[in-house]
């Protein structure tokens, strides 16, 4: 079972969106576990400060480091004792980081435990992504405000990914970007709508004519949509 440990200084805005599909079915048959620890919980001072103002000068807060560290080795210790194995990825979500991808989603949900820290304000003290983090990860090339929707994107996409997770009717390994092609174009009824014919071949029934159609219109929508996977 995959344990997913989130650090944030918002735990209540995880309640309720492992409520649905694939998520809840995840979770229910066992295969992962998530929870939303308050890192105001790791702080020392009577007021629970989790920020600072930035060395250097500088608008805005940093989040400071002690209780970011003192969640993780916590987590790590409870985990310990919960019997996980040493299979571990503590990851930091941050615009500066690594893009996110397929095959690193695949990687982490072999994991036992993954730990995903959110940053806020300015971002996090930089001696976290130094010494703490195994991966400083980023969903994309544009800033939100906390770490929090990042998690949830990279939760939702490693846990599609543990064995067992999608059920029979349907398949990671077909999916866009798991051989380096987006996924081919789907239809369903009516077969003709506002005009729009769906594509005659996917009515024949013929499997060989449709595995080729699917296959040349995967790699004219990379081409149109996405190009640089193609070079890749
Ligand atoms: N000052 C930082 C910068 O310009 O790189 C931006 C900090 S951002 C306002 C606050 C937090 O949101 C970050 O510490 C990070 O946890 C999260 N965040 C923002 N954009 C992200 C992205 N594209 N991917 C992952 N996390 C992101």
């Amino acid at each position: 079972m995959l344990r997913v440990d989130i650090i944030t200084i918002f735990p209540d805005y995880f309640r309720e969106p492992f409520d649905y599909g694939i998520i809840r079915r995840a979770r229910a048959a066992s295969l992962v576990e998530i929870k939303a620890h308050d890192l105001r919980s790791w702080t020392s001072d009577k007021h629970k400060v989790v920020d600072d103002r930035p060395f250097g000068g500088g608008d805005g807060m940093v989040l400071k480091p002690e209780p970011i560290f003192a969640a993780v080795e916590a987590l790590a210790e409870a985990r310990r004792r919960e019997d996980i194995g040493p299979t571990k990825r503590v990851v930091l979500l941050s615009p500066q980081g690594k893009p996110l991808t397929q095959s690193l989603a695949t990687e982490f949900a072999q994991c036992e435990q993954l730990v995903l820290v959110c940053g806020r304000y300015e971002g996090v003290d930089e001696r976290v992504a130094d010494v703490l983090v195994t991966d400083e990860i980023s969903i994309g090339d544009y800033v939100l405000s906390g770490g929090e929707p990042a998690a949830l994107v990279v939760i939702d996409a490693v846990i599609r990914l543990i064995p067992g997770a999608l059920g029979s009717e349907t398949s990671a390994s077909t999916e866009s970007f798991s051989d380096g092609l987006l996924d081919y174009p789907h239809y369903t009824r009516p077969p003709e709508f506002d005009g729009k014919k769906v594509p005659e071949v996917l009515l024949t029934g013929h499997h060989a004519d449709i595995a080729r159609w699917r296959r040349q219109a995967a790699e004219e929508k990379t081409k149109r949509n996405r190009p640089d996977l193609l070079k890749k």
